[in-house]
C-alpha cells in the first residue's frame, strides 16, 4: 500500500495528492484540478492524484468548512497514513475567505488539521498551486537534510 511504510525521501520525490473540497465555490477545485493536468506538468515535480486518502502523502483543501466538511475532512487526515501533509489552498481554507461570517461555516483548514502550506488567492492560479507543492517539498528535503546530519 502507498504510504504505508515510505519515508519522508520517498514522498519527498514522488508525493501522491488527494483533493478534499470542503465546499468551495468550484473556482479553486478547478484551478486544483487544472495544476494537475499535464498542461502544467506536476509529475516533474513527481506529483500523482491519488485516488483516496489511504495512497495519499498530501491533501489539498479547498473551500470553507462547515460542521459536516469538517468532519470528513478530519476523518480524511486519519485515514491518510503518515507521515502526511495538508495545503490550504485558496482564501476560503485559510480563513473562510468571502464566507467568514456566513452561518454554516465554522471553520477554517488549520482549525481541524495540522497545515503545512498555505497557498493564497481566490482562487489561486495552478502556477501557485504547484508552487505551494514546491514549498511544501522544499520544506520536506530541509527536514530531511537537517536530519541527515
Ligand atoms: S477562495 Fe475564492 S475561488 Fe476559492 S472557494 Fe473561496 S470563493 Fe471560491
Amino acid at each position: 500500500m502507498r504510504g504505508a511504510g515510505m519515508g519522508a525521501k520517498a514522498i519527498r520525490y514522488s508525493p501522491w495528492v488527494m483533493h478534499f473540497n470542503a465546499g468551495a465555490c468550484n473556482g479553486c477545485d478547478i484551478e486544483v484540478l487544472a495544476a494537475l493536468t499535464p498542461f502544467f506538468d506536476p509529475e516533474r515535480l513527481g506529483v500523482k492524484l491519488a485516488p483516496n486518502p489511504r495512497h495519499a502523502d498530501v491533501i489539498i483543501v479547498t473551500g470553507a468548512l462547515n460542521k459536516k466538511a469538517a468532519e470528513r475532512l478530519r476523518r480524511l487526515y486519519d485515514q491518510t497514513p503518515s507521515p502526511k501533509f495538508v495545503i490550504a489552498c485558496g482564501a476560503c481554507a485559510i480563513s473562510g475567505g468571502v464566507f467568514t461570517d456566513s452561518y454554516p461555516v465554522i471553520s477554517r483548514a488549520d482549525k481541524v488539521v495540522p497545515v503545512d502550506v498555505y497557498v493564497p488567492g481566490c482562487p489561486p492560479r495552478p502556477e501557485a498551486i504547484i508552487y505551494g507543492i514546491k514549498k511544501l517539498l522544499d520544506k520536506l528535503g530541509g527536514h530531511l537534510e537537517s536530519s541527515a546530519r
